[in-house]
């Protein structure tokens, strides 16, 4: 979150649950208002933005101020509401790098749903959902998003595919084999809905390959000739796809 509150062209943007329209109060939650109160010494009258995924940003004013809570006020609607392209980020988590990190930065790409999956070899065997959705929501305050993605509980990677949505389209990041450069397949793929698919350290198993490639929207694309960690390679991938079918043309 920005240094000041009502500093220019940046200031503090807070997600919150409540509805938002003109003249409407929110009460901030304990964290929010510890921040607001402590860190950011915040007085009566200071402004800053709201958000809630639905009704697009306000600027809210501190209407009231007590020792321990805060009341803020929406005045005028400073954005609309805006989604992300539909695009999910399905990852199987691994060690080194824990899943807030991908949260974080896979918000910032503008992704729209986080899915952590089991596959045989994920080594990592329980992932801190509250964590991660406090770190996507983190990402989407500090990037402008009016929108948090959605983060979902990490299912098997055979429940997964058994209740796979059939017209979501599948970018199957394989290291191995001789899958198409991402950029080509990607240039020539249908638009709608797509999922990005990254293994864990030791990669998907034969298995796995065959489940996603029995699929009928399922896309397996190279990301060069190094083999990349798994966080890095959902990052490389999620960028390449937002620059060729998302909203970085826009
Ligand atoms: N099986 C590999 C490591 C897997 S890397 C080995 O041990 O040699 C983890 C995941 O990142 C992979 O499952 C794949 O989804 C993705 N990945 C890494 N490098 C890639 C590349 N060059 N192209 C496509 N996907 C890649």
């Amino acid at each position: 979150m920005a240094e000041h509150l009502t500093e220019p062209g940046g200031g503090v943007r807070l997600y919150v649950e409540a509805a938002l329209g003109s003249a409407v109060r929110v009460a901030p939650d304990d964290g929010q208002t510890h921040y607001l109160l402590r860190v950011m010494r915040a007085k009566t009258g200071d402004r800053l933005s709201l958000f809630n995924g639905r009704d697009g940003e306000w600027r809210a004013r501190i209407a009231e101020v007590s020792k321990r809570a805060c009341v803020l006020e929406c005045e005028t609607q400073t954005g609309q509401q805006q989604e992300v392209p539909d695009l999910w980020l399905v990852f199987a988590p691994v060690k080194k790098t824990p899943a807030d990190y991908l949260a974080q930065k896979a918000t910032e790409l503008g992704v729209r749903a986080l899915q952590p999956v089991f596959t045989r070899r994920t080594i990592v065997t329980r992932i801190n959902s509250e964590r991660m959705r406090a770190n996507a929501i983190e990402a989407a305050e500090q990037s402008g998003r009016v929108s948090v993605p959605d983060t979902r509980e990490a299912v098997t990677f055979d429940k997964l595919l058994a209740r796979w949505p059939a017209e979501r389209h599948i970018l199957f990041c394989d290291e191995a084999g001789d899958a198409a450069p991402v950029a080509d397949a990607l240039q020539d793929a249908p638009a709608g809905p797509w999922a990005i698919f990254t293994g864990p350290e030791g990669g998907f198993d034969p298995v796995e390959r065959a489940l996603l490639q029995a699929l009928p929207h399922v896309t397996p694309v190279s990301l060069g000739a190094r083999i990349l960690r798994a966080d890095t390679a959902a990052l490389a991938a999620l960028a390449v796809w937002q620059a060729i079918k998302g909203d970085w043309r826009t």
